[in-house]
């Protein structure tokens, strides 16, 4: 398990160290442990890497979910910090801030709710995405379950788990007031460091 960047109760209010604690813990955990056991049965998967194994595996497949869940995780905690300004600032991130002006019509302001409205509308447990596609547009997808969009040459650099045991400890039924609070704690610099990547 890659430990959090972070504190278990650093990101408090807007994520409790209790909700932390379960999250990190048992349900990325248990990805883990599962994804473990699947290549104790299939020694070969060891000689792939988790990339590897998600674009390989037969999706929704046992393989397929628990490693996408992994990595969806592990992509989800890296991004969060509690020192964030909130919004996408362009003297902080200018390439990303650049780069939603540009891919979106209504730019940069457009971009949050057109994000925030794909957490709220997504039906059922899973991630919502902001992807660079293969001509370096970017663009706004979810899906379900354990989705995931390293795939027909994707990239990702944001996701938010909309899955109901990341907010229902702090927020209950309230999936809009979470990721709108989710949203004052993403790390911005890390997209930048992600959208430099690849361009
Ligand atoms: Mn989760």
């Amino acid at each position: 398990m890659k430990p959090l960047p972070y504190e278990f109760d650093a990101l408090k209010p807007v994520i409790s160290r209790q909700a932390m604690e379960l999250h990190w813990g048992k349900h990325y955990g248990g990805y883990v442990y599962k994804l473990n056991e699947i290549i104790a049965q299939y020694p070969l998967l060891s000689d792939f890497s988790l990339e590897e194994l998600i674009l390989d595996a037969v999706p929704n497949s046992p393989l397929y979910n628990n490693a996408a869940q992994v990595w969806n995780h592990e992509f989800f905690f890296e991004q969060l910090t509690p020192e964030s300004r909130g919004g996408i600032i362009r003297y902080e991130v200018p390439k990303l801030f650049d780069a939603l002006n540009c891919s979106l019509s209504g730019g940069i302001n457009r971009f949050k709710e057109l994000f925030m409205e794909s957490a709220n509308d997504l039906f059922g447990s899973g991630w919502v995405w902001l992807v660079l596609n293969k001509v370096g547009i970017l663009n706004i997808f979810s899906g379900q379950d354990a989705n995931n969009f390293l795939k027909n040459g994707y990239r990702p650099l944001m996701c938010f788990d909309v899955w109901e045991h990341a907010y229902y400890l702090d927020y209950q039924n309230r999936r809009k007031l979470y990721v709108e609070d989710l949203w004052n704690i993403i790390d911005w610099k890390v997209i930048e460091k992600r959208y430099e990547k690849c361009i």
